[in-house]
């Protein structure tokens, strides 16, 4: 099995080497878009007590606009170690050594998939660190490849990586430079759950310094977005965004 020792040299250049298509303005009135996505992240992907995740509710949870009004507040433009903690604390409140990073080493995957990898003992503050000056510099679609690169393949958190990821993207989203970027990249947030296998293929590419993998990957989840966002969107992204499979035994239920 493939073990992994943090962020590569050539994986970081390939980052910051991403040529990455815009989404075209959308038609609908979706600026709704960052609210329903998050509150997906929120009550749908994990089992919520509060809503109990119920498709008639989970938008009017009061988890789902804490979770919202603290994804604002995040200021992700840079990152550090105490942020990304802190993401982890609010995203995955109830993960195991919430709000702190791994020490020991951790199995990413199932058992049965050939994609699955060690990720070694490192020192993630430390990676962290090293590798925060070149997130600064990218522009905001690159950063949300970024922070999925680094929650997937550094896995600097023992659990809730998947959830602190999303919240990092939300919190993109909500201070991105244009309408359509903030609803694309929230729309992200949730796509790659939606198309998590891919997202896994590319993501290996890219820690050996492969962009195409990402690059058709952002293609495929253009179009699929802009597929979505078309008029009369409303409704048919709301479907879209309570369809993806929620985490967990806790969730396998017929909502
Ligand atoms: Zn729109
Ligand atoms: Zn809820």
């Amino acid at each position: 099995m493939k073990v992994r020792y943090g962020v590569s040299p050539q994986a970081l250049l390939a980052l910051n080497k991403l040529d990455l298509q815009h989404p075209v303005r959308c038609v609908a009135r979706c600026s709704h878009a960052l609210d329903l996505m998050a509150s997906v992240a929120s009550c749908r992907l994990r089992y919520c007590p509060r809503c109990d995740s119920r498709p008639d509710r989970f938008e009017r949870c009061e988890r789902a606009r804490r979770y919202l009004k603290m994804s604002r507040k995040r200021d992700v433009a840079r990152i550090n170690g105490p942020l990304l903690c802190l993401l982890h604390k609010c995203a995955a409140e109830e993960a195991d050594r919430s709000g702190s990073f791994r020490v020991n080493r951790i199995r990413v995957g199932s058992s049965g998939n050939p994609l699955s990898f060690v990720a070694a003992q490192v020192d993630v503050a430390r990676i962290i660190r090293e590798i925060s000056p070149s997130y600064q510099s990218l522009e905001t679609l690159q950063k949300a490849y970024f922070a999925v690169f680094i929650m997937s393949i550094l896995h600097p958190f023992e659990d809730g990586n998947g959830r602190t990821m999303r919240m990092w993207l939300i919190s993109l989203a909500a201070s991105s430079e244009s309408a359509e970027v903030a609803e694309f990249v929230s729309f992200l947030a949730l796509y790659v759950k939606f198309r998590q296998r891919d997202l896994v293929v590319a993501m290996d590419q890219l820690s050996e310094g492969f962009v195409s993998g990402v690059q058709e990957f952002h293609a495929a989840a253009v179009t699929f977005f802009e597929g979505l966002f078309d008029e009369e969107a409303s409704a048919r992204v709301f479907d879209w965004a309570i369809s993806i499979e929620p985490e967990g035994s806790l969730l396998a239920r017929a909502w």
